[in-house]
């Protein structure tokens, strides 16, 4: 019986590019689905645009455009995206449909009526500049966890404390820049902190349905048994807002937690009545249809506790496993605009074309697991050109041209030793099982080991050689069948990550559109071949190159005008706000020093300080606890200059007396830069 099965991606959001760091999530979600439908089960693969929310009516109003116009715009980008990259859904819909309104208002209506909605008075940040009240990624300040600047309202991103808006210390509107008031409003709460909720979830989140790492955060999220530290959430926003008004509540709309995923189930109805598929079948509680959402490691919170608890209570039933996948850095750091590696879906198909390098790429690092997956440029130029090229390609065009050459384009019998030893050394129901436990790593290891083992076979028969030799057309004709045959096969196995190469292989080939089920059976003799023709090019750096390089210029441009919309995206580029003017006077009283770092030294039992011995030309050495473990190696710090405030107060620590500061810089994004001076400065000199 083939299975029933339903499987997204998280939505994007309709107020960006999709980058390569979102791909990671649609490709590894494209290619099992891809896997399933080979294996003839009845898979299907919905998606939709996130459209709903502040920062869209803000940006449309910034353009001069309806928020219709806007998301309409960005769908069509978005959708061309994921083409380009072959993630093919069955649907690709929008949360600002018809079906996801009726589907998001039905759920709350249910959950109102089982008593799981609250309403409260609460106080919220608003914009007194722009009238508004302000979303959470819309405040920024400081975490008051680990005091880190620039945090967003919602939570840290250098220590990942979640936390109300109204924890921060020193908020500041990131719309207007102004210092937000507090105001009351109604706002309406799911009740995640419920009895009912807290008991399913327990017994839910350690059901199977979440990787081993996931449960285990779960628990964490969860607390001791008895315990409640889940807490209600917010599901409504103040007008003005672009999305759905809440029913019998005029002025208060939905917030994303109440429509963005429930656009699942928009998306999905969609393509059931575009089929005739049964929607009750997938989603009613009790469905024995399997349901899984891929999603990064980021929304895993919701997507195990929130989503699950109101899909329970509103009468649907739950997911059967969230796969969560881990973040995509490049060339081992986060990406970066200023390094271009920023680089957006519709760069890289500009400047590299072939997007199912990228798709091989990125199959060759995904195990299944939430670790983060690095795209080192170098070493993608390489894998492509070793493994695609030089192993795979390699054996149909050493082997096709003998065919149409000397044998009129005919296969002849395969050598049925050699192939019986092939098949014996390749275990095809391990690479089924890495597939459909997403270890696409380890498939494409197996994949590429039968790779060797098809190239070594060639290398022993020399086809070359025999084609100059009297007498050996019949062995020819053998070796190369064999090899365009195992070539068949490896296409098969690599077909759910290479669509577009599989499909011309099979016009090469001319044969039917490989089936799983087609594995190892030889292609038979008389059978006709095309000419072939080249499958895939080398990579060439010089085009990774060039798009780093576009990247960082197309960053230029949009420092200078657009400065302003870029704070209104989901980016990190937002400066803290300049502080109240001061006059020379009140600067004169800092005393900066150049200073030289004598020694520097971890301290024991802390986490965050290093000793530092500091000579400022005195007699005696300043002893000065800096709390910049986190960036910098004492060893490497010996022996530096850098700034000094000389004229501070000694402070006593646990750790001893620190007898003034160094300066370092810090942004939006983790990392903390100490002050050099430039090149013949003396320690003690003053710097005014
Ligand atoms: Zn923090």
């Amino acid at each position: 019986m083939p299975r029933k099965i339903l499987v997204t991606s998280a939505l994007p959001y309709a107020n960006g590019s999709i980058h390569l760091g979102h791909l990671v999530e649609y490709i590894q979600t494209d290619i099992w689905v891809r896997f399933q439908k080979m294996r003839g089960n009845e898979c299907h693969y919905v998606c939709a645009d996130d459209t709903h929310g502040t920062p869209i009516m803000l940006r449309a109003e910034k353009e001069g455009v309806t928020p219709e116009q806007l998301i309409a715009r960005v769908w069509q980008e978005h959708f061309d995206d994921f083409s380009a990259f072959h993630v093919n859904f069955d649907n690709y819909g929008s949360t600002n449909s018809a079906e996801t309104k009726a589907f998001a208002q039905g759920i709350y209506r249910t959950l109102k009526a089982e008593h799981l909605i609250d309403v409260r008075s609460i106080e919220q940040y608003y914009d007194p500049v722009k009238n508004m009240f302000l979303p959470d990624r819309f405040i920024k300040g400081e975490c008051p966890k680990c005091h880190a600047k620039d945090q967003y309202g919602d939570n840290c991103e250098v220590c990942g404390a979640a936390y109300a808006p109204t924890d921060l210390i020193e908020p500041f509107s990131a719309v207007s820049g102004a210092k937000p008031e507090l105001r009351n409003s109604d706002h309406y709460f799911f009740k995640l902190s419920a009895e009912s909720c807290q008991a399913f979830l327990r017994q839910w989140t350690r059901g199977g349905s979440l990787q081993a790492e996931a449960a285990n955060k779960m628990q964490e999220w969860l607390g001791a048994e008895g315990e409640n530290k889940l807490t209600d959430w917010d599901i409504s926003r103040d007008a003005p807002y672009f999305g759905f008004e809440i029913p019998d509540a005029p002025g208060k709309y939905f917030y994303v937690w109440l429509d963005a995923p429930v656009g699942y189930m928009g998306s999905f109805k969609q393509l059931c009545d575009k089929q005739g598929l049964n929607f009750d079948e997938y989603w009613k509680q009790g469905s024995e249809a399997e349901l899984y959402h891929f999603i990064g490691k980021d929304i895993l919170y919701f997507h195990a506790l929130f989503w699950p608890a109101m899909l329970q209570h509103a009468g649907f039933r739950t997911p059967t496993k969230l796969f969560a996948h881990g973040f995509l850095t490049v060339n081992g750091e986060k990406m970066s605009k200023s390094r271009g590696t920023f680089i957006t879906a519709r760069s890289y198909v500009d400047h590299i074309k072939n997007t199912e390098y990228l798709r091989y790429y990125y199959a060759a690092k995904l195990n299944g697991t939430m670790e983060d997956i690095d795209l080192n440029l170098e070493d993608f130029v390489a894998k492509v050109n070793s493994d695609l090229i030089g192993k795979y390609i390699n054996i149909a065009s050493r082997c096709a041209g003998f065919i149409s050459k000397k044998f009129d384009s005919k296969l002849g019998d395969t050598d049925a030793a050699a192939s019986a030893e092939f098949k014996a050394a390749f275990d095809s129901n391990e690479i089924a099982r890495c597939y459909e436990e997403r270890d696409y790593a380890r498939a494409l290891r197996e994949i590429m080991r039968l790779a060797d083992v098809a190239n070594q076979y060639i290398a022993e028969k020399a086809p070359w050689t025999m084609a100059k030799q009297e007498g050996k057309e019949q062995e020819l004709h053998q070796v190369c069948s064999t090899a365009l045959t195992l070539f068949r096969d490896l296409s098969l196995y690599l077909k759910p990550v290479l669509p577009e190469l599989a499909a011309q292989v099979e016009s090469f080939l001319n044969i039917e559109p490989i089936a799983w089920s087609g594995a190892w059976q030889a292609l038979p003799a008389g059978h006709t071949i095309n000419t072939y023709q080249h499958l895939a090019t080398r990579l060439d750096p010089k085009l990774i190159e060039a798009m780093v390089a576009a990247n960082q210029e197309s960053l230029k441009n949009m420092t200078e005008s657009h400065s302003e919309q870029r704070h209104a995206e989901h980016q990190q580029n937002v400066i803290e706000p300049i502080a109240e003017t001061i006059n020379i006077d009140d600067f004169g009283k800092i005393d900066l020093r150049v200073a030289r770092i004598v020694n520097a030294e971890h301290v024991v039992g802390a986490d965050k300080l290093i000793q530092l011995t500091l000579d400022i030309g005195e007699e005696k050495t300043r002893n000065v606890f800096a709390g910049i473990k986190s960036a910098y190696d004492p060893e490497k710090l010996k022996g530096r200059m850098t700034v000094m405030v000389a004229n501070l107060a000694p402070r006593k620590m646990k750790f001893g007396l620190s007898e003034g500061m160094v300066l370092a810089a810090s942004g939006s994004e983790p990392g903390l830069y100490i002050l050099s001076p430039d090149d013949g400065a003396q320690p003690g000199m003053r710097i005014k």
